[in-house]
């Protein structure tokens, strides 16, 4: 028996606002699409936060023994820099400043951002599409869209005729907002647009004589509208009705409304079943973005070079810090915060480490099994992780007992005790333990060091002075430093 057939997992759906018990919709099989990033420059801590979000929710629905296809998009083209369409493409934009190709700014930024989901211990997605490589489906729905009557085109471009779609269908439904006061709340249309109405939002756009990101259409050579193409990528892996579609809070407006517009134009249903949003990170108490420099760079925290902070901090600290938030609530960074964190971490990952030494008895004075429920009911929760967490901490203080000798364990307790903390903090936090990993690489480091140091001795026993002198100057390159004393030869790091 699977373990998503005992435990029940309620998520709150952003579309009914409310906490629903999840059913997929092919039994024991998940599909789910997340926004990916706009690769056009580094991706910051506000970033991470939702994409850990959602690492949680992947791995929860594994952990529960779903068989989950996780499609999360990359960007590469069609974002402009506002969301009135209008504006240079993003990526072509830094292309442009930089004097290099669009493809190398896609490069370097889709990079970036696998190297940093990497070093958070992030699953990579099932399927990582991309726009550019998804242009043929995005015409396809565009030529739909206009065959049921909801796009115009002018001037070579297309657009989603909102109005039109209202009149049948329900425009703001996600986000809550009224059309007709979007439309009392909205000046003219500028002279030049070729929008009837300043609701409508573009399917596609001729491009200029010097936009060099441009593909044929049957409408003129141009690009997709940054909407298009997670309609395009999601319904083609995932199908036309889908379980959850995710991201951050402030894609819900325009974005995610106009995606669910488009498939429901265009394939008569509503695309998803459980819509998720995950909240903001916030510095000094304002929306860490990329537009307005208020923010914090993965890197600069794995170094500690930013003068927000006191020290350097590891990536699985900075994400335990993210998780003891829960996903949908507003989280501000801070250096004080992060500190606080950290000593948790560590704490939860001594408890672990210790239960190896724990000495078992016949009676046991801590609830395991219902305590290993609560953990899955914090996170059936919402994947309420706080919750989850402070579970951990309850366990912890119960084997901190257990250590000073002040309570008792029974030997299949003390495996349920092992295995679900092992189970949360490492498959579904996906958490390392790194105080383990710096030990168990400094044993590897001075395994070789040591071996270097015989290889040397026998190279000057055999007065082979060349080598043995190549192996301390090497090593002397790298920063190990030789120090030949009446002991014998011993090493520091530089
Ligand atoms: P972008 O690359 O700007 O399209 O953003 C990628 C993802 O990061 C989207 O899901 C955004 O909603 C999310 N995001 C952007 N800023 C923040 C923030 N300050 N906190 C949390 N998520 C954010
Ligand atoms: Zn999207």
């Amino acid at each position: 028996m699977k373990l998503h057939e005992k435990q029940e997992l309620y998520i709150y759906n952003s579309l009914t606002k409310n906490k629903e018990k999840f059913e997929p919709i092919i039994e024991g099989v998940v599909g789910m699409y997340v926004c990916g990033p706009t690769v056009y420059s580094n991706v910051h801590m506000g970033n991470c936060r939702t994409f850990l979000s959602f690492d949680l929710v992947f791995r929860y629905l594994k952990h529960l023994g779903y068989k989950v296809r996780y499609v999360r998009n990359i960007t590469d083209a069609g974002h402009l820099e506002n969301d009135a369409d209008e504006g240079e493409d993003r990526i072509a934009k830094k292309a442009r400043i930089e004097s290099i190709e669009p493809m190398e700014v896609v490069q370097r930024y889709t990079v970036d951002f696998h190297n940093v989901m990497n070093a958070f211990n992030a699953f990579s997605p099932s399927i990582e599409p991309t726009a550019t490589g998804h242009i043929i489906e995005q015409i396809e729905i565009i030529q739909k869209i206009l065959d049921e009557g909801f796009a115009y085109e002018k001037n070579g471009s297309v657009y989603f005729d909102v109005l039109k779609f209202n009149e049948q269908h329900h425009y703001g439904k996600l986000s809550g907002r009224n059309l007709e006061d979007m439309i009392a709340n909205t000046r003219e249309l500028s002279a030049q647009s070729e929008k009837i109405n300043p609701q409508d939002f573009a399917l596609w756009k001729k491009a200029e004589p010097q936009h060099i990101m441009r593909w044929p259409s049957p409408w003129s050579d141009g690009f997709p509208g940054w909407h298009l193409e997670c309609t395009a990528m999601s319904t083609k892996y995932l199908g036309n009705r889908f379980d959850i579609h995710g991201g951050g809070m402030d894609l819900k407006f325009p974005h995610h409304e106009c995606e669910i517009a488009q498939a429901e134009a265009c394939n008569h249903i509503s695309p998803v079943n459980v819509w998720m949003h995950a909240n903001m990170l916030t510095l000094n108490g304002k929306k860490m973005a990329k537009s307005t420099g208020n923010n914090i760079l993965p890197n600069e925290l794995f170094t500690g070079e930013n003068n927000l902070l006191s020290k350097a901090f590891a990536p699985v600290v900075a994400k335990f810090f993210m998780y003891q938030a829960h996903y949908r609530s507003i989280l501000d960074f801070s250096n004080d915060a992060l500190e606080a964190s950290e000593k948790g971490f560590h704490r939860l990952m001594e408890a672990y480490r210790s239960l190896e030494e724990i000495e078992v008895g016949s009676k046991s004075d801590f609830d395991v099994p219902a305590w290993r429920q609560s953990c899955y009911d914090a996170m059936n929760d919402d994947f309420n992780s706080p919750i989850l967490i402070a579970q951990l901490f309850e366990a912890t203080k119960f084997i901190n007992s257990l250590k000073e000798g002040k309570a008792a364990i029974t030997p299949s307790d003390l495996e349920i005790v092992q295995k679900t903390m092992h189970d949360f903090l490492f498959d579904v936090m996906g958490l390392i333990d790194i105080s383990v990993t710096a030990s168990e690489d400094g044993n590897k480091l001075n395994g070789t060091i040591e071996l270097l140091i015989e290889l040397r001795n026998q190279a000057r026993h055999n007065k082979d002075f060349a080598t043995s002198d190549q192996i301390r100057d090497q090593l002397l390159e790298i920063g190990i430093q030789l120090k030949d004393g009446k002991e014998g030869t011993t090493y520091s790091l530089n």
